[in-house]
């Protein structure tokens, strides 16, 4: 392990970015309890917020009684509308492409319809020029952008600006997003993978300190996850913490997978395979409640909330389908827990907003923790929201973490 000393430029930057970070999650304070947060000297203190007062990232904003009678505190605060940051959230078919403040608050976003295996060329070209002209539109200036994050489907390269596999998004493997987006809008541009990116967005509005380590599920079109240790996501080795959609769970017989094996957790469990498969069966025979339901729809209308409710309303064949899938799904999350102990485990996507899919997938991990563990299980209080945040939010992490700084 490599021990380096720090130079003058790199304390500025952890002073600097250790006040932004206890501003955003602790809001507007005096100089005096920022120091007595931070630990820095009433003057280290002084010194770094006239600097980011007079750069526009901090204003005062009114005071607060003092502990000393008679005497009244200015509050700083982080100027939150000072910086921007561009994001583009990709995925199979579909992107996001949207700006947001310092706070994760929404200047704007726009979805955009993509073929699928689509050439990364021509996505780049769509996607650059979109945001360049929402961007122009909302009356954004090149000088308040601090770059472009990119939250994308699949596996990064270990430095993070090639995409290395997309599994089936771009029509090309080791497509170098990042140079080809700087390229294209002039901004410094970061990128890492979407459920990561949607995790780490948590994170950025979550106040709670409380949690040492957390899990992130996303069930949304296919099965992804992220850790957290001590609220710092591990992107593993060869960045695929925590791909447990391929965990093959059927030894024999089992479908085709995105990722080219046969059999993984995601062909069982995740929302499209409970689709497709109940399609399969849709029949006034084999399936009649969900036949009902859903005779009047093209197979391509069908959607996952259909699948759940013909579930809720007594469908046996439908019934047994979402069984197999909430018990495969409950035995990875429960080798999870005593592998990794985690303090909370996230759930996140569309499929975990019914009730009844919800509470079966809880009951089943419940069935086989011993209760010997302290993990909370819930689903996200940002369910959906955070899809046109997270991109952007890639941005403003770095910005926070390099204290504002800019390259
Ligand atoms: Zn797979």
């Amino acid at each position: 392990m490599p021990y380096e000393g720090d130079n003058m430029m790199d304390i500025k930057r952890t002073n600097r970015s250790a006040a932004l970070r206890i501003l955003h999650e602790k809001g507007g304070m005096s100089r005096k309890r920022l120091a007595e947060n931070i630990k820095l000297t009433p003057a280290a203190i002084t010194k770094i917020v006239g600097e980011m007062l007079g750069e526009g990232l901090l204003v005062e904003s009114g005071t607060v009684p003092s502990e000393s009678a008679g005497r009244r505190e200015i509050l700083v605060e982080l100027n939150t509308h000072h910086r921007c940051a561009l994001g583009i959230l990709l995925n199979l078919r579909q992107a996001i492409v949207s700006a947001v403040w310092l706070d994760g608050s929404v200047l704007f976003s726009e979805p955009i319809e993509l073929p699928s295996a689509a050439s990364a060329e021509e996505t780049v070209a769509l996607l650059s020029g979109r945001l360049l002209a929402l961007a122009k539109e909302h009356g954004l200036e090149a000088e308040r952008v601090i770059g472009l994050g990119l939250a994308v489907r699949g596996i990064t390269s270990a430095d993070g600006r090639t995409l290395s596999d997309s599994f089936g998004m771009l029509d090309e493997r080791d497509v170098p997003l990042c140079r080809l987006f700087e390229e294209a809008t002039g901004f410094p541009t970061v990128m890492a993978n979407n459920v990561r990116a949607l995790f780490s967005a948590q994170l950025f509005f979550d106040r709670d300190e409380e949690e040492s380590s957390e899990f992130f599920l996303r069930c949304e079109v296919g099965i992804g996850a992220a850790l957290s240790i001590n609220r710092q996501i591990w992107p593993g080795v060869s960045r695929q913490c925590a791909e447990i959609g391929h965990i093959p769970v059927v030894r024999r017989g089992g479908k085709r997978c995105s990722c080219g094996k046969k059999g993984c957790l995601e062909t069982v469990a995740s929302p499209s395979a409970l689709r497709e498969d109940a399609l399969t069966l849709r029949s006034e025979a084999q399936t009649p409640v969900f036949w009902a339901l859903t005779r009047e729809k093209a197979p391509e209308d069908v959607t996952i909330e259909d699948v759940l409710q013909a579930a809720e309303r007594g469908d046996a064949a439908i019934n047994a389908l979402l069984d197999r899938a909430v018990t495969a799904l409950g035995d990875v999350v429960k080798t999870l827990v005593y592998l990794v102990d985690p303090g909370a485990i996230v759930l996140y996507g569309r499929m975990f907003d019914n009730a009844a899919c919800l509470s079966r997938l809880l009951r089943e991990i419940e069935k086989g923790i011993d209760g010997r563990h302290r993990v909370r299980i819930e689903r996200s209080p940002y369910n959906h929201r955070l899809e046109d945040k997270a991109a952007g939010l890639l941005v403003v992490d770095a910005y926070l973490n390099d204290g504002g700084i800019r390259p």
